[in-house]
């Protein structure tokens, strides 16, 4: 097994996705192993990337060949090929490297992905969807999904929760959010939030909870 390495990364399929994320992980010294079936775009990678081969992931001696049983991280970047996709899936769980993660181009695959236990899922084209609603319609100015049901987001404080100390207004209860962070208008510095704190409106503040909760919060007032 002449590639592999515990530190290194297996990155399978180089499409876009898989690609960029190889060699944004090359970039910052990271020994990636990538795969892909196609011949082209094998050869597209050769000079980026460390060890790059031409192969069939869905076959499991290939993986066994390649070394891939020893790396301890493998990402699965294989989206419009869904059965290739549960296959190699199936076969990366059987060689049971540590961490794995896989991307998937629907709801239905993420969750045929998560049934056959790939816990880190990432949906790249519907997160970034979503962000980008949210930074277009200018009532959140940065969104960070963090799970399928938790996320981060940068916004400002409504009206209704402004003026007051944050501690008379049980703004966890009555909304589900948790106010993390604030930026005071024309500072630079963010502190962390506590109960002693007023909000103004032109500040600036960092939420956290529920999706839902965290844009609902985010809308009031605006
Ligand atoms: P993106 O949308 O990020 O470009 P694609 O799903 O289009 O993602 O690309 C997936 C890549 O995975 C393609 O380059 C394809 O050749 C490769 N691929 C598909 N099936 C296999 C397989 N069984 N083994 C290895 N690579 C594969």
């Amino acid at each position: 097994k002449p590639m592999a390495e515990a530190g290194a990364v297996a990155v399978i399929g180089l499409g876009r996705f898989g690609g960029s994320l190889a060699v944004e992980l090359a970039k910052h010294g990271v020994d990636v192993i990538g795969i892909d079936s196609d011949e082209a775009v094998v050869a597209e990678y050769s000079d980026k990337l460390a060890h790059v081969s031409r192969a069939d992931a869905t076959d499991e001696e290939v993986l066994r060949q390649l070394g891939i049983d020893d790396v301890s991280r493998v990402v699965i970047a294989i989206g419009s090929d869904l059965e290739a996709s549960i296959l190699v899936a199936s076969r990366i769980l059987k060689l049971g490297n540590r961490h794995i993660w896989a991307k998937a181009i629907s709801e239905t695959h993420a969750e045929i992905l998560h049934q056959l236990g790939i816990r880190n899922v990432v949906r790249p084209e519907n997160d970034m969807g979503r962000r980008l609603a949210h930074l277009i319609r200018g009532h959140i100015s940065d969104f960070l999904p963090i799970d399928e049901d938790f996320v981060l987001a940068r916004t400002t404080p409504p009206v209704r929760v402004s003026d007051v100390p944050l501690a008379s207004l049980g703004v966890r209860a009555e909304y589900g959010v948790t106010i993390v962070a604030v930026k005071r208008a024309g500072g630079t510095t963010w502190d962390i939030a506590d109960r002693d704190m007023t909000l103004y409106a032109d500040d600036e503040i960092l939420i956290a909870g529920h999706p839902r909760e965290v844009e609902a919060f985010s809308e009031l007032d605006k």
